[in-house]
């Protein structure tokens, strides 16, 4: 299974895109990003639901 974000589906704006083969590993790439992009250095309950709540798998 493949899992996919687009960052800007949760945060407008943002250009980045995330593929992973596990919600772990997305969420991971994801975590990296919005602490080096957003400034967000804490995935708080909401942010992570918001953030599952956007990812596609197929
Ligand atoms: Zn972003």
């Amino acid at each position: 299974m493949t899992f996919k974000l687009a960052c800007g589906d949760v945060m407008p704006g943002c250009a980045a895109h995330f593929e992973a083969d596990t919600q772990g590993e997305l969420m991971q790439q994801v975590g990296a990003h919005a602490a080096a992009d957003h400034g967000i250095t804490e995935i708080t309950p909401d942010v992570a639901q918001a953030v599952e709540g956007k990812i596609v798998r197929y």
